[in-house]
């Protein structure tokens, strides 16, 4: 074993981390002494603050500094439960310590010694208490608590364990060399160096130290993402993209009965100009749910096929797929272009058919799903790609669709509003165009959060609508197991049938074949069914203009955003449509939250309020975008380090493309992608 610690050395190493614990740590990702200085406090107990015993109050946590009055007195309440209590007292009062089954602990406590606790104060009986609270011993007069780090744990790993890592790990040899921030950046944004950030964040002496280290951490992180994405960015714009010489599309346009949005027509001329770029285009498209984003792919499409080449669409689900090939295909139609479908669940012989017509290029346009990927799928000469809702697919997927070209122009879109910085940096790959305007007379879906009390009218409010010739989506609650799916499902349509006994009632769920969910999709959009009782899958794009309501239970365990993308699929037609919310009454955090969507109808509003809920985690979901994640940014309050980030990581690519003068930036860099399973050559 070195003298002299190092960030490599491996966590084993340090005393009282032995074989077992250092397992427990690797499913943190905790391997080296450098992972330990990397896992971050998820935060503090400010013991520093001592407050005054005749000050506390009932409920709330405290640092108190006190003498022990009387000798912890054990007691054996029942078969494993032994309570330990003893009085403390400071100038101002005195209170009790109480300890639950741990005489270990209690026993080293000393009568007319001084301590710090820290702990919360509750009322026991008519005494006020500060149960299990944390202590340590004062040692002069002078001896303040200390402000202590909560770390993220593992079943098996401790508190106390961790501080023994960050101290051994703090002794590691860290020099300019092992910061991937250049000095000159530091010092622009007054960043602390590498070794002192990791001082501070992991033994501070005040919080103000934790915020200045913090504020490197998220530079940081938003640094080599920015960077990373920038290189990506370079290294596609060297491949030679495919120039669509004419780019006429006034026929095309005379095909829709509306006029394209002025959203969309900028959304359509950024594809144009990346597309004579010479350029591979690389665009997302975001718009809110029904904004009209099929009309751009639709133009891309055409732009290809004008050109002499294939476009492909790519849908996450067969019901998806469906609908685009059946509004879509009439329109090609008439322009004389050929739109095939392509989908796991199609027989044998139209499977074969398709695919023929696919290699020979008699198909313009192909339609699909995953099935597109798969190797049996060749192009006659692929120019286009298009991912729907690409926040279905990994980064993956997508890659492995362009394959079948040669370098196609690349859209992909998506309904999630998100902030344009954060659009910039969550996609910083790709160029993004927002459609941020809806067609016109679209009459905003009006929108209830109820309680039980509600569902008898709820059900008659079903009823009337059903008369006035509309139909009803309803989203049966949560469950956790795929295979009570299906159970909960029939047994919800069940109850509604009594209910409402001379209405259709369908059933759509996640267990069904995709094409058994097509059958049950289709006949819904033909009108057969009054009312389709559903698990989530209805959630994205889906479009049968005639269902007018939608209801949704539970609707206090879904995520706004998700929510939000629910309510999409009525209001896509002539009718006045509802959406109404159950489970306001499951508590105030449930209530302010659907009060969000009752509140408003623009996805963006709603995104904001779900992302400063939830948090940037959850609301991506980690791997689904495929891009590495931000662990330590608060995508809300850091907007200001992401522009800080962005232009600072494109002035640096820019005096040194390769980073090959900043080998600790490069190997992060590398190892944050690799860690988020992105190609990155
Ligand atoms: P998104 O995919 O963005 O959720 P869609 O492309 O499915 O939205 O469009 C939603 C509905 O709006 C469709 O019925 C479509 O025909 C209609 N639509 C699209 N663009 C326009 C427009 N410019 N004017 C009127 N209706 C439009
Ligand atoms: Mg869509």
């Amino acid at each position: 074993m070195a003298d002299k610690r190092n960030i490599n050395q491996d966590v084993c190493f340090v005393k009282g981390i032995g074989p077992r614990k250092a397992q427990m740590l690797e499913k943190l990702g905790i391997k080296t002494l450098g992972d330990v200085l990397q896992t971050y406090p998820r935060g503090y107990e400010d013991r520093t603050q001592i407050t005054d015993i005749k000050d506390v109050i009932e409920g709330e946590k405290y640092a108190i500094r006190a003498v022990v009055g009387t000798s912890p007195n054990v007691r054996h309440i029942r078969a494993g439960m032994d309570i330990t209590k003893c009085m403390v007292y400071d100038e101002t009062g005195n209170l009790e310590i109480v300890y639950f089954n741990n005489k270990y602990t209690a026993a080293q406590l000393r009568r007319g010694e001084e301590y710090i606790f820290y702990g919360r104060v509750q009322m026991y009986g008519n005494r006020m208490s500060m149960s299990s609270p944390v202590h340590e011993k004062c040692s002069g007069s002078d001896t303040k608590g200390r402000i202590v780090p909560v770390y993220p744990l593992t079943a098996g790993i401790t508190q106390n364990d961790f501080d023994k890592l960050s101290f051994a790990a703090l002794e590691c040899d860290i020099s300019e060399k092992d910061d991937p921030i250049p000095e000159s950046i530091r010092e622009k944004y007054d960043l602390p160096a590498i070794d002192k950030a990791f001082f501070w964040i992991h033994r501070p002496e005040n919080m103000e130290q934790v915020a200045e280290a913090r504020k490197r951490i998220v530079f940081e992180e938003l640094f080599l993402l920015c960077c990373g994405l920038s290189q990506l960015k370079k290294y596609r714009k060297k491949e030679n993209g495919i120039i669509f010489e004419n780019t006429n599309l006034e026929n095309f346009w005379k095909q829709f009965d509306f006029k394209p949005t002025n959203a969309q027509l900028r959304a359509v001329n950024d594809c144009i100009k990346d597309v004579v770029s010479g350029v591979p285009m690389n665009r997302l498209v975001q718009g809110d749910v029904g904004s009209g984003k099929t009309m751009v792919a639709a133009a891309l499409c055409m732009l290809a096929v004008q050109n002499g080449y294939q476009s492909a669409v790519m849908a996450p689900t067969e019901i998806l797929a469906v609908q685009h090939e059946q509004s879509l295909s009439p329109i090609f139609e008439k322009l004389g272009i050929k739109t095939v479908l392509l989908t796991g669940s199609m027989g044998v012989k139209a499977k074969r058919e398709a695919l023929e017509q696919i290699k020979n290029g008699d198909a313009g346009v192909v339609i699909g799903t995953h099935a597109l990927i798969q190797k049996d799928v060749s192009f006659a000469k692929l120019g286009a790609v298009i991912a729907d809702e690409q926040h279905r697919f990994g980064v993956n997927q997508r890659a492995k669709l362009i394959e079948k070209g040669i370098n196609p122009h690349t859209l992909v879109m998506s309904a999630t509003p998100i902030p344009r910085t954060l659009a910039l940096i969550m996609y910083g790959d790709l160029d993004v165009s927002i459609i941020d305007e809806m067609p016109p007379n679209r009459t905003p879906v009006e929108t209830y959060a109820v309680g039980e009390k509600m569902r008898r009218r709820v059900v008659t409010f079903m009823e009337k609508q059903i008369v006035l010739g509309g139909q009803v989506y309803v989203v049966c609650p949560l469950i956790e197991q795929g295979e009570m799916e299906l159970k909960s499902a029939e047994e919800y349509a069940k109850r509604l049938q009594r209910l409402l006994p001379h209405r259709r009632i369908g059933i759509l769920h996640g267990k069904m074949k995709p094409a058994e969910k097509d059958i049950v999709m289709q006949s819904f959009a033909r009108g057969e069914m009054d009312i389709l009782v559903a698990t989530t899958v209805i959630e994205v794009g889906v479009n049968v203009p005639n269902a007018c309501l939608m209801v949704v239970e539970d609707a206090q365990r879904f995520g706004l955003s998700q929510l939000h993308q629910l309510r999409g699929r009525v209001g896509r037609g002539k009718r006045k449509s509802y959406c109404i919310f159950f489970g306001a009454d499951k508590g105030q955090t449930a209530r302010q939250r659907l009060g969000v969507l009752t509140q408003t109808n623009d996805g963006f509003e709603v995104a904001r309020a779900d992302l400063a809920q939830r948090g940037p985690g959850d609301f991506f979901g980690n791997r689904q975008h495929g891009l590495p994640m931000v662990k330590n940014t608060d995508i809300i309050s850091d907007i200001q380090a992401m522009e800080q980030a962005r232009y600072e990581a494109d002035e640096l690519l820019e005096e040194s493309p390769e980073l090959d003068e900043y080998p600790m930036l490069k190997k992060r860099i590398e190892r944050m992608f690799e860690a988020a399973d992105f190609a990155f050559n």
